[in-house]
């Protein structure tokens, strides 16, 4: 049921660390997977290390493409749907954290690049992935969401409001697709160890490590959480063993959003 020997997966922000870390897990079940991302040199250095760790490089792919470009997303869609034999499983995860503001500080052109990144380009993958999927009558998407899809946090105005667009979106796209065969889900991550995680550690506390202590000792479980750690929830729900979730979100964030509010 979590075996994915045969399919083709393809992950946006597949150069970065909760992406590639997906796409580590997937490989190691067997899936063909395109990495789509923006630089095309991390994507080749990315290629390489995830090749190695499953063990076969020739099942990794890249596409460098911008995911808030419309010619870009349809490009990568066509890519996989020709060469790598059609997308049975989509991570729609690019993302970008923009600026820690106050809304009345906020900066407005770093919420545009918010919204156009973490909105948009969900809304563009899902807009042109989806068809393919629809026309086979199967496919399984995540979209990544955030502990700021569920709760307000102090100078995350434009962050939080794309993610809790990305929620917004995962369940009209369920509502779309009733009797389709095709099932979208999203992770609700709380804080993972990756460069998004340690640039906000670094802004908020003014020194990484001590941020990324400083965060870690605010979770419940007590440590920041691993990209593999979503990766694995990931690859749940995108698998045939998730065959009766859709519309869900799920929480990987070591129990914050129970404790927020309780001063944990
Ligand atoms: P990373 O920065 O490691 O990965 C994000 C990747 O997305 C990067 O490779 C980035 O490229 C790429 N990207 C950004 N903009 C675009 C674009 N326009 N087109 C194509 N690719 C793009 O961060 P994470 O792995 O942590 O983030 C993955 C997802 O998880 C994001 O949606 C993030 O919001 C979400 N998340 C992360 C949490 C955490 O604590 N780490 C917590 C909650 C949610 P580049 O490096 O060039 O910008």
């Amino acid at each position: 049921m979590t075996d994915f020997t045969g399919r083709t997966a393809v992950i946006t922000g597949g150069a970065g660390g909760i992406g590639g870390a997906t796409a580590i897990v997937l490989g190691k079940r067997g899936a063909r997977v395109l990495l789509v991302d923006r630089d095309a040199g991390a994507l080749e250095t990315a290629a390489r290390r995830i090749g190695e760790a499953i063990g076969d490089p020739g099942r990794v792919h890249v596409f460098a493409a911008d995911v808030t470009d419309e010619e870009q997303v349809k490009a990568y869609v066509s890519y996989a749907e020709r060469e790598l034999g059609g997308i049975n499983a989509f991570y729609n995860n690019a993302g970008i954290e923009g600026a820690v503001a106050t809304i009345t500080e906020y900066p407005t052109e770093v919420f545009d690049q918010v919204m156009a990144v973490n909105v948009r380009g969900v809304f563009l993958g899902l807009k042109h992935v989806l068809p393919g999927m629809i026309a086979r009558g199967s496919g399984s998407i995540v979209n990544t969401g955030s502990i700021a899809a569920a709760v307000g946090l102090s100078g995350s105005a434009a962050y939080g409001a794309a993610k809790h667009a990305v929620i917004g979106l995962t369940k009209m796209a369920v509502a779309d697709l009733k009797d389709s065969g095709v099932r979208v889900n999203a992770v609700l991550p709380g804080m993972i160890d990756t460069r998004m995680l340690r640039a906000l550690a670094t802004e908020i506390f003014g020194d990484e490590e001590v941020g990324m202590q400083g965060l870690g000792a605010s979770v419940p479980i007590g440590r920041v959480g691993s990209p593999f750690e979503v990766a694995e929830v990931v690859a749940f729900l995108l698998s045939d063993a998730a065959s009766y979730v859709t519309g869900a979100g799920y929480n990987v964030e070591g129990g914050t959003l129970a404790t927020l509010y309780n001063g944990g």
